[in-house]
C-alpha cells in the first residue's frame, strides 16, 4: 500500500513520543500507529496497520463519533473530545489496571490528491494531572471550608468579646464606686493594712474598668465601622493633632508632615490610627525632646505611610509581638497604658485592606509602616 509506506516514513520521527498517534484515512484505515499507542493498548502495528479502526472500537461507530470525524474527513475541522463528556475513543489500561484518561484530538491533514482529509487522532495522557487536579480541589475546598470556619467562628468571638465588655461595664462600675466610697469613708480609721487593701482593691477596679473599656473600643471596631468614604488624611492629621494639642504643647513636641493623600476610608477609624501612633511616639520618647515625622508614598494600588519617631526604639525580637492584643514590653509605673494601642492599629489597617509593622533599633527611634489599598468606589 503505497499510502501507509509514505505514512510510516512520514511519520517514523513521531514514533517515539509519549502521546498516543494515529492516523486514518477516510474510510478508518488506520495507517500510521506509533510505538507509544502498541504499549498502550498492545495492539501491534501488525494487528492493525491496513484495517479499519471501528473494527477494534466499536464505539466509533456510534453516530456521534461518525458525524465528527465526517467533518474532519471531509472539511478539515479539528475535533477535541474531553475526557467528561466521552468515552476513550482508543482507550487503554495503566499498568496498574486503571483505565488511562486521555485528552483526544483529532487534527485534519490534507490528503495529497487534494480531496479531503486524513485524521491524525492524538492521545495524551493526562491521568496523573486529572489526580492531582483532583486533589488540589480537594485540598482548596477543605481550605475554603475552613476559612469558612475561622471567619465565622471569628465573627462569633468578636460579638462575644463585645458584649461581655459591654455588660461586665455596670456591675465594675459599682464595684468601683463602692470600693471609692468604703477608701473615703474608712480610710484612717481601720489599721494601715486595711488602708492598703482597700487602696489595693480600688487600684485593681480601676485598671479593670480600662481594660474593659479597651475590649470594648477594640471589638466594636468591626462591629460598628463606618462605611468607607473619601477621606483626606491632611485633614485627619489636622484632627489627630488637635486632638493631642495639649500633649503636644507640654512635652515640646515637633511635628514634620509630609503631604498626605485622600483616599477611601473610615475617616474616624483613621484620626484613631493616627492618634495612637502619635501618642505612642511622645509617650516612648528619649531624652531628647520628641520629633515626628509623617509622610505617605503611592505603591502599586496602595499608599505607604510612615510616621517615624525620636524615641526608645524597640529591640527586633519585640517586632510583633506589640501589636497583639494587651502586649506591653514595660511595666505600668514606668509608662502607663494597656497595650492596646498597636493593636487597635492593625484592626483598622487590617479593614482597610493593608498591613502595619515597625523597623526600629533600642536608643534609635522607630519608623512605624502601615499600607491602605485604594479601593475604587464609584
Ligand atoms: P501601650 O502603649 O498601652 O503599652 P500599645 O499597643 O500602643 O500599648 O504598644 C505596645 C508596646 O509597644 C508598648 O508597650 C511599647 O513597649 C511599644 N511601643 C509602641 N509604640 C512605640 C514607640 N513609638 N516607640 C517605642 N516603643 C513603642
Amino acid at each position: 500500500m503505497q499510502e501507509l509506506n509514505i505514512a510510516i516514513t512520514k511519520f517514523s520521527l513521531l514514533d517515539n513520543l509519549p502521546i498516543g498517534l494515529c492516523l486514518l484515512r477516510q474510510d478508518f484505515v488506520v495507517l500510521f500507529w506509533n510505538r507509544c499507542l502498541e504499549n498502550w493498548t498492545k495492539i501491534s502495528r501488525t494487528e492493525i496497520l491496513g484495517r479499519n479502526l471501528c473494527d477494534h472500537f466499536t464505539q466509533l461507530n456510534q453516530p456521534k463519533y461518525q458525524l465528527r470525524f465526517q467533518q474532519v474527513f471531509q472539511f478539515g475541522f479539528p475535533a477535541i473530545f474531553s475526557s467528561q463528556l466521552h468515552q476513550s475513543l482508543i482507550p487503554s489500561l495503566l499498568p496498574n489496571g486503571e483505565e488511562r484518561i486521555q485528552k483526544t484530538t483529532v487534527n485534519a491533514i490534507p490528503t495529497d490528491d487534494g480531496n479531503g482529509f486524513y485524521a491524525l487522532v492524538v492521545l495524551e495522557d493526562i491521568t496523573e494531572l486529572k489526580k492531582r487536579l483532583k486533589i488540589y480541589q480537594q485540598e482548596l475546598t477543605q481550605r475554603k471550608k475552613t476559612q469558612a470556619e475561622l471567619e465565622r467562628s471569628n465573627a462569633e468571638l468578636e460579638q462575644f468579646a463585645y458584649l461581655a465588655s459591654h455588660d461586665l461595664q455596670e456591675p465594675l462600675r459599682m464595684v468601683i464606686s463602692f470600693t471609692q466610697l468604703l477608701a473615703r469613708r474608712y480610710q484612717g480609721q481601720l489599721d494601715a493594712d486595711a488602708d492598703r487593701i482597700i487602696g489595693f482593691a480600688v487600684d485593681g477596679a480601676k485598671r479593670m474598668e480600662a481594660l474593659i473599656k479597651d475590649m470594648l473600643t477594640y471589638s466594636r471596631l468591626a462591629i460598628q465601622g463606618k462605611p468607607f468614604e473619601y477621606s483626606n488624611c491632611e485633614e485627619v492629621l489636622d484632627l489627630t493633632l488637635k486632638n493631642l494639642q495639649l500633649l503636644i504643647q507640654e512635652t515640646g513636641t515637633s511635628i514634620y508632615r509630609n503631604p498626605l493623600p485622600t483616599l477611601p476610608a473610615d475617616k474616624s477609624q483613621l484620626v484613631q490610627l493616627f492618634q495612637n501612633l502619635f501618642s505612642n511616639a511622645i509617650k516612648y520618647h528619649s531624652d531628647k525632646p520628641p520629633e515626628i515625622e509623617i509622610g505617605a508614598e503611592a505603591q502599586n494600588g496602595q499608599w505607604l505611610f510612615y510616621v517615624k519617631d525620636n524615641g526608645i526604639g524597640i529591640k527586633s525580637q519585640y517586632f510583633k509581638r506589640i501589636f497583639a492584643i494587651f502586649q506591653r514590653l514595660h511595666t505600668r509605673q514606668k509608662y502607663p497604658g494597656t497595650g492596646i494601642g498597636l493593636a487597635l492599629c492593625q484592626k483598622i489597617v487590617n479593614r482597610h485592606g493593608g498591613k502595619i509593622w515597625v523597623e526600629s533599633e533600642p536608643g534609635q527611634g522607630s519608623t512605624f509602616y502601615f499600607t491602605i489599598r485604594v479601593i475604587e468606589t464609584r
